[in-house]
Protein backbone atom coordinates (compact mmCIF):
# COMPACT_ATOMS: atom_id res chain seq x y z
CA UNK A 1 0.00 0.00 0.00
CA UNK A 2 1.16 3.08 -0.99
CA UNK A 3 1.29 5.60 2.31
CA UNK A 4 -0.21 9.16 2.55
CA UNK A 5 2.04 12.00 3.24
CA UNK A 6 0.12 14.23 6.75
CA UNK A 7 -1.71 16.25 4.21
CA UNK A 8 -3.60 13.34 2.70
CA UNK A 9 -1.57 13.62 -0.56
CA UNK A 10 -0.32 9.54 -1.88
CA UNK A 11 3.51 9.61 -2.13
CA UNK A 12 5.02 9.88 -5.44
CA UNK A 13 5.43 6.11 -6.20
CA UNK A 14 8.93 6.43 -7.59
CA UNK A 15 10.09 7.64 -4.31
CA UNK A 16 8.43 5.08 -2.77
CA UNK A 17 9.99 2.55 -4.97
CA UNK A 18 13.35 3.42 -3.74
CA UNK A 19 12.93 2.97 -0.16
CA UNK A 20 13.27 -0.75 1.09
CA UNK A 21 12.88 -1.46 4.23
CA UNK A 22 12.82 1.81 5.63
CA UNK A 23 15.98 2.49 4.16
CA UNK A 24 16.06 4.92 0.66
CA UNK A 25 17.85 2.83 -2.20
CA UNK A 26 20.16 4.82 -4.55
CA UNK A 27 18.65 5.43 -7.54
CA UNK A 28 17.14 3.17 -9.77
CA UNK A 29 18.45 2.17 -13.42
CA UNK A 30 16.93 4.81 -16.10
CA UNK A 31 13.43 3.67 -16.91
CA UNK A 32 12.15 6.62 -18.40
CA UNK A 33 8.98 6.72 -16.17
CA UNK A 34 9.67 9.77 -13.89
CA UNK A 35 10.96 11.57 -16.16
CA UNK A 36 8.83 14.83 -17.43
CA UNK A 37 10.03 15.36 -21.13
CA UNK A 38 10.87 18.70 -21.82
CA UNK A 39 12.11 20.27 -25.34
CA UNK A 40 12.93 18.18 -27.89
CA UNK A 41 14.82 15.42 -26.39
CA UNK A 42 15.14 16.97 -22.21
CA UNK A 43 13.57 15.83 -19.60
CA UNK A 44 13.69 16.94 -15.53
CA UNK A 45 12.91 14.11 -12.72
CA UNK A 46 12.63 14.80 -8.79
CA UNK A 47 15.37 12.71 -7.12
CA UNK A 48 14.53 13.14 -4.12
CA UNK A 49 12.39 15.80 -1.46
CA UNK A 50 13.26 16.07 2.40
CA UNK A 51 11.58 15.69 4.57
CA UNK A 52 11.49 11.98 2.32
CA UNK A 53 7.63 10.84 1.77
CA UNK A 54 8.26 7.82 3.73
CA UNK A 55 8.52 10.14 7.45
CA UNK A 56 4.74 10.69 6.63
CA UNK A 57 5.71 14.31 6.84
CA UNK A 58 5.02 16.59 4.07
CA UNK A 59 7.13 19.37 3.02
CA UNK A 60 4.03 22.20 3.94
CA UNK A 61 3.71 20.20 7.68
CA UNK A 62 7.64 20.65 7.95
CA UNK A 63 7.49 24.54 6.69
CA UNK A 64 4.51 25.03 9.87
CA UNK A 65 6.52 23.01 12.48
CA UNK A 66 9.92 24.88 11.76
CA UNK A 67 7.80 28.06 12.40
CA UNK A 68 6.06 27.25 15.24
CA UNK A 69 9.49 26.28 17.02
CA UNK A 70 9.47 29.43 17.69
CA UNK A 71 7.62 28.39 20.68
CA UNK A 72 7.70 24.99 20.63
CA UNK A 73 4.72 23.99 18.90
CA UNK A 74 3.97 21.38 16.33
CA UNK A 75 1.10 20.90 13.88
CA UNK A 76 -2.37 21.89 14.65
CA UNK A 77 -4.15 20.06 11.96
CA UNK A 78 -5.12 20.60 8.31
CA UNK A 79 -7.00 24.05 8.63
CA UNK A 80 -4.77 25.79 11.18
CA UNK A 81 -1.61 24.67 9.26
CA UNK A 82 -2.47 26.03 6.05
CA UNK A 83 -3.67 29.46 7.47
CA UNK A 84 -0.13 29.63 9.37
CA UNK A 85 1.50 28.75 6.22
CA UNK A 86 -0.53 31.37 4.52
CA UNK A 87 0.42 33.45 6.90
CA UNK A 88 3.94 33.38 6.36
CA UNK A 89 3.68 33.37 2.36
CA UNK A 90 1.86 36.69 3.19
CA UNK A 91 4.54 37.82 5.75
CA UNK A 92 7.88 37.28 3.79
CA UNK A 93 8.72 34.97 6.49
CA UNK A 94 10.40 33.17 4.38
CA UNK A 95 13.09 31.46 6.55
CA UNK A 96 11.19 27.86 7.02
CA UNK A 97 10.82 27.30 3.83
CA UNK A 98 14.33 26.82 3.60
CA UNK A 99 14.14 23.25 5.57
CA UNK A 100 12.37 21.84 2.35
CA UNK A 101 14.60 20.45 -0.11
CA UNK A 102 14.59 19.19 -3.68
CA UNK A 103 16.79 17.26 -5.89
CA UNK A 104 16.55 17.09 -9.56
CA UNK A 105 18.33 15.43 -12.25
CA UNK A 106 17.96 17.33 -15.55
CA UNK A 107 18.45 16.88 -19.06
CA UNK A 108 18.82 20.04 -20.80
CA UNK A 109 20.81 21.81 -23.55
CA UNK A 110 23.91 24.89 -22.50
CA UNK A 111 21.54 27.40 -23.52
CA UNK A 112 18.71 26.86 -20.48
CA UNK A 113 21.96 25.94 -17.87
CA UNK A 114 23.28 29.03 -18.83
CA UNK A 115 20.45 31.00 -17.64
CA UNK A 116 19.74 28.24 -14.76
CA UNK A 117 23.48 28.27 -13.42
CA UNK A 118 22.95 32.05 -12.33
CA UNK A 119 21.06 30.70 -9.62
CA UNK A 120 23.61 30.75 -6.72
CA UNK A 121 21.27 29.06 -4.25
CA UNK A 122 21.17 26.08 -6.11
CA UNK A 123 24.05 23.47 -5.83
CA UNK A 124 24.60 22.03 -9.21
CA UNK A 125 26.82 18.63 -10.52
CA UNK A 126 27.38 18.69 -14.53
CA UNK A 127 28.22 15.59 -16.80
CA UNK A 128 31.62 16.12 -17.84
CA UNK A 129 32.92 16.75 -22.12
CA UNK A 130 36.07 15.48 -20.51
CA UNK A 131 34.91 11.88 -19.26
CA UNK A 132 32.05 11.23 -21.81
CA UNK A 133 32.31 11.72 -25.69
CA UNK A 134 29.07 13.35 -26.90
CA UNK A 135 26.80 11.26 -28.59
CA UNK A 136 25.12 12.58 -32.20
CA UNK A 137 22.08 13.34 -31.03
CA UNK A 138 23.08 14.96 -27.82
CA UNK A 139 21.93 18.95 -29.66
CA UNK A 140 18.77 20.57 -29.00
CA UNK A 141 16.99 21.00 -32.21
CA UNK A 142 13.90 23.72 -31.47
CA UNK A 143 10.13 23.13 -32.83
CA UNK A 144 9.93 26.72 -34.20
CA UNK A 145 12.62 29.59 -35.29
CA UNK A 146 11.14 33.02 -32.96
CA UNK A 147 11.25 36.44 -34.28
CA UNK A 148 13.53 39.03 -32.87
CA UNK A 149 10.70 41.13 -30.01
CA UNK A 150 10.95 44.60 -31.59
CA UNK A 151 9.70 46.14 -28.38
CA UNK A 152 12.18 43.75 -25.70
CA UNK A 153 15.85 43.82 -26.74
CA UNK A 154 16.60 40.18 -25.28
CA UNK A 155 13.49 38.71 -26.15
CA UNK A 156 11.48 36.78 -29.08
CA UNK A 157 8.06 37.32 -30.16
CA UNK A 158 6.20 35.25 -32.73
CA UNK A 159 7.87 32.51 -35.05
CA UNK A 160 9.28 33.34 -38.73
CA UNK A 161 6.78 31.34 -40.08
CA UNK A 162 6.25 27.68 -41.78
CA UNK A 163 8.29 28.08 -44.86
CA UNK A 164 11.02 29.69 -43.17
CA UNK A 165 11.04 27.47 -40.28
CA UNK A 166 11.29 24.15 -42.03
CA UNK A 167 14.70 25.57 -44.15
CA UNK A 168 16.54 26.69 -40.86
CA UNK A 169 15.74 23.82 -39.32
CA UNK A 170 17.40 21.59 -41.99
CA UNK A 171 20.42 23.60 -42.14
CA UNK A 172 20.98 23.42 -38.11
CA UNK A 173 20.81 19.52 -38.47
CA UNK A 174 22.96 19.47 -41.19
CA UNK A 175 25.32 21.64 -39.64
CA UNK A 176 24.98 20.15 -36.13
CA UNK A 177 25.99 16.63 -38.30
CA UNK A 178 29.28 18.33 -39.60
CA UNK A 179 30.17 19.53 -36.50
CA UNK A 180 29.59 15.99 -35.14
CA UNK A 181 32.00 14.29 -38.21
CA UNK A 182 34.50 17.40 -37.08
CA UNK A 183 34.90 16.13 -33.66
CA UNK A 184 35.05 12.32 -34.25
CA UNK A 185 37.59 13.44 -36.85
CA UNK A 186 39.74 14.69 -34.04
CA UNK A 187 39.23 11.99 -31.54
CA UNK A 188 40.33 9.61 -33.98
CA UNK A 189 43.39 11.38 -34.74
CA UNK A 190 43.93 11.27 -30.98
CA UNK A 191 43.07 14.70 -29.73
CA UNK A 192 41.47 14.40 -26.07
CA UNK A 193 37.88 14.96 -25.29
CA UNK A 194 38.75 18.32 -23.77
CA UNK A 195 39.19 19.35 -26.78
CA UNK A 196 38.06 17.65 -29.31
CA UNK A 197 34.36 19.42 -28.10
CA UNK A 198 35.75 22.78 -29.36
CA UNK A 199 33.92 21.55 -32.83
CA UNK A 200 30.51 20.96 -31.09
CA UNK A 201 27.84 23.32 -30.99
CA UNK A 202 28.26 24.65 -27.83
CA UNK A 203 24.41 26.48 -27.13
CA UNK A 204 23.07 23.58 -28.20
CA UNK A 205 24.98 20.91 -26.61
CA UNK A 206 22.76 18.73 -24.18
CA UNK A 207 23.92 18.16 -20.64
CA UNK A 208 22.91 16.27 -18.02
CA UNK A 209 22.87 17.61 -14.35
CA UNK A 210 21.91 16.61 -10.74
CA UNK A 211 20.44 19.94 -9.37
CA UNK A 212 19.38 20.39 -5.45
CA UNK A 213 17.48 23.67 -3.96
CA UNK A 214 15.33 24.70 -0.84
CA UNK A 215 11.54 25.43 -1.73
CA UNK A 216 12.07 29.24 -0.89
CA UNK A 217 15.34 29.77 -3.58
CA UNK A 218 13.17 27.41 -5.91
CA UNK A 219 9.85 29.77 -5.45
CA UNK A 220 12.27 32.24 -6.22
CA UNK A 221 13.38 30.82 -9.42
CA UNK A 222 9.68 29.94 -10.47
CA UNK A 223 8.68 33.34 -10.03
CA UNK A 224 11.91 34.77 -12.59
CA UNK A 225 11.86 31.87 -15.04
CA UNK A 226 8.08 30.97 -15.37
CA UNK A 227 7.25 34.82 -16.05
CA UNK A 228 6.72 35.38 -19.83
CA UNK A 229 9.82 37.54 -20.16
CA UNK A 230 11.83 34.81 -19.34
CA UNK A 231 13.47 32.74 -22.61
CA UNK A 232 11.44 29.53 -23.65
CA UNK A 233 14.14 27.08 -23.36
CA UNK A 234 14.01 27.74 -19.72
CA UNK A 235 10.64 28.86 -19.20
CA UNK A 236 10.01 25.06 -19.91
CA UNK A 237 11.66 23.75 -17.27
CA UNK A 238 10.34 25.75 -14.87
CA UNK A 239 7.17 24.95 -15.60
CA UNK A 240 7.54 21.23 -15.75
CA UNK A 241 8.53 21.39 -12.22
CA UNK A 242 5.90 23.88 -10.78
CA UNK A 243 3.07 21.29 -12.32
CA UNK A 244 4.67 18.04 -12.03
CA UNK A 245 6.76 18.65 -8.33
CA UNK A 246 6.23 21.67 -6.77
CA UNK A 247 2.42 21.86 -6.97
CA UNK A 248 1.78 18.12 -5.80
CA UNK A 249 3.97 18.74 -3.02
CA UNK A 250 3.20 22.07 -1.87
CA UNK A 251 -0.22 22.44 -2.88
CA UNK A 252 -0.91 25.11 -0.61
CA UNK A 253 1.88 27.11 -1.18
CA UNK A 254 1.48 26.95 -5.04
CA UNK A 255 -2.17 28.14 -4.63
CA UNK A 256 -0.86 30.80 -3.19
CA UNK A 257 1.28 31.45 -5.79
CA UNK A 258 -1.15 31.60 -8.00
CA UNK A 259 -3.48 33.81 -6.44
CA UNK A 260 -0.03 36.75 -6.80
C1 LIG B 1 14.30 37.76 -17.58
C2 LIG B 1 15.71 37.73 -17.08
C3 LIG B 1 16.72 38.34 -17.79
C4 LIG B 1 18.05 38.32 -17.33
N1 LIG B 1 19.02 38.93 -18.08
C5 LIG B 1 20.30 38.88 -17.66
C6 LIG B 1 21.34 39.48 -18.44
O1 LIG B 1 21.12 40.05 -19.49
N2 LIG B 1 22.62 39.38 -17.99
C7 LIG B 1 22.92 38.76 -16.80
O2 LIG B 1 24.09 38.73 -16.43
N3 LIG B 1 21.96 38.19 -16.05
C8 LIG B 1 20.66 38.21 -16.45
N4 LIG B 1 19.68 37.62 -15.70
C9 LIG B 1 20.07 36.91 -14.48
C10 LIG B 1 19.73 37.71 -13.19
O3 LIG B 1 20.48 38.90 -13.13
C11 LIG B 1 20.01 36.84 -11.95
O4 LIG B 1 21.39 36.55 -11.92
C12 LIG B 1 19.25 35.54 -11.96
O5 LIG B 1 17.89 35.74 -12.29
C13 LIG B 1 19.34 34.90 -10.57
O6 LIG B 1 18.55 35.64 -9.69
P1 LIG B 1 18.95 35.84 -8.18
O7 LIG B 1 20.30 36.44 -8.05
O8 LIG B 1 17.84 36.59 -7.51
O9 LIG B 1 18.93 34.30 -7.66
P2 LIG B 1 19.93 33.53 -6.73
O10 LIG B 1 21.34 33.64 -7.22
O11 LIG B 1 19.36 32.16 -6.52
O12 LIG B 1 19.86 34.30 -5.39
C14 LIG B 1 18.64 34.37 -4.63
C15 LIG B 1 18.70 35.60 -3.75
O13 LIG B 1 19.78 35.43 -2.82
C16 LIG B 1 20.41 36.70 -2.62
N5 LIG B 1 21.82 36.61 -3.05
C17 LIG B 1 22.42 35.54 -3.67
N6 LIG B 1 23.71 35.80 -3.88
C18 LIG B 1 23.94 37.03 -3.41
C19 LIG B 1 25.08 37.88 -3.33
N7 LIG B 1 26.27 37.50 -3.80
N8 LIG B 1 24.94 39.10 -2.78
C20 LIG B 1 23.75 39.53 -2.30
N9 LIG B 1 22.62 38.79 -2.33
C21 LIG B 1 22.72 37.56 -2.88
C22 LIG B 1 19.63 37.73 -3.42
O14 LIG B 1 18.64 38.29 -2.62
C23 LIG B 1 18.99 36.89 -4.51
O15 LIG B 1 17.80 37.46 -5.04
C24 LIG B 1 18.37 37.66 -16.13
C25 LIG B 1 17.34 37.05 -15.41
C26 LIG B 1 16.03 37.07 -15.85
C27 LIG B 1 14.94 36.37 -15.06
Amino acid sequence: MIPKLSNGLPVNPKLFDRVIDGIVQPSEPDTGVSKIPVLDRGWVELLDIMPHPMTGISPETAIVNAARVSFLGESKGAEKDAKLLRYLLDNRHTSPFEHVQFQFRIYAPVVTFWHWVRHRTWSFNFSSGRYVEFDESDFYVPDVWRKQSSSNKQASDGEVGPGVNEILTRELIAHYAKCYELYEDALTVGVAREQARLFLPAWASYYTCVASVDAHNLMHFMNLRRASEAQYEIRVYAEAIYEHFFKPFMPTTAEWMESK
